[in-house]
């Protein structure tokens, strides 16, 4: 099977990634048999913290970082990150879990957008409900939000997945544990958690209403500001917990 191939095939099991739809190659989505893009159904936003007995089993990451010599990892892009961007996948069936995102950025994403910096889609966190992925070390860009603009040359990209017999409550808990962590480490304020809706894009600055599962109409809501909130408890949480090897 050609790489190309292989890369079909595997599309058409992990459902449409949020980056894929910056990407007009539909022709091809189609031709991978990925289900027509539909707005996923709300999640309901945890109204507290999970009790810090369970924080343990929040704070294991899996690293599956892209290897440094792939040509859409560009190392040389160095990232102080200021914001967190946060999207969904915004798939329905919810195909695909958090190390299948790390398999297909592994492979390469690609990106037919002409706007875009790589040619290839990348983020440095799948967030399922059971774990994290990490795909880029923190200290460098990715090609998630807005191409050449400061979604990407400032914030660090978390994607959120729910698979089939997932509870997207765990999923939110374990992102909002996440974004608390990335928030002490880099000294982000809850005001600069955005979504990926936040980022105008070019050429014609549209934007798009991911995380679709969070928004409301399309735009940050009392569905987001609640997010914000669960990341924020959490983030106060950590001043008294246990200390957390900062992420690298
Ligand atoms: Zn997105």
């Amino acid at each position: 099977m050609t790489p190309a191939a292989d890369r079909r095939e595997f599309l058409g099991r992990a459902g449409l990634a949020c980056g894929l739809l910056l990407n007009p190659a539909r022709a091809e989505l189609a031709a991978a048999g990925a289900s027509a893009p539909v707005t996923p159904p709300a999640w309901d936003v945890p109204r507290a913290p999970l009790p810090r007995v369970q924080w343990a089993d929040l704070t294991v990451l899996d690293e599956v970082l892209i290897p440094p010599d792939r040509p859409w990892r560009l190392p040389q892009r160095r990232l102080r990150p200021r914001f967190v961007t946060v999207h969904s996948t915004g798939n329905a069936d919810g195909r695909a879990d958090a190390p299948a995102h790390g398999r297909l950025l592994l492979n390469g994403l690609r990106s037919e957008d002409p706007n875009s910096r790589t040619g290839y889609i990348t983020w440095h966190f799948t967030v399922d409900a059971t774990r994290v992925v990490q795909h880029l070390p923190v200290s460098e860009q990715g090609d998630h939000a807005d191409f050449r603009g400061p979604g990407n040359h400032e914030s660090l990209g978390v994607e959120m997945t729910s698979a089939a017999g997932m509870t997207p409550a765990d999923v939110l808990h374990r992102t909002a544990f996440l974004l608390a962590r990335l928030m002490r480490q880099h000294d982000i304020a809850a005001a600069r958690l955005v979504p990926h809706q936040h980022w105008p894009r070019p050429p014609d600055g549209s934007r798009k209403p991911c995380p679709a599962e969070l928004l409301d109409a399309g735009v940050p809501g009392e569905r987001w500001r609640r997010f914000v909130g669960l990341a924020q408890a959490y983030r106060n949480g950590l001043r008294a917990y246990r200390q957390l090897p900062p992420i690298a």
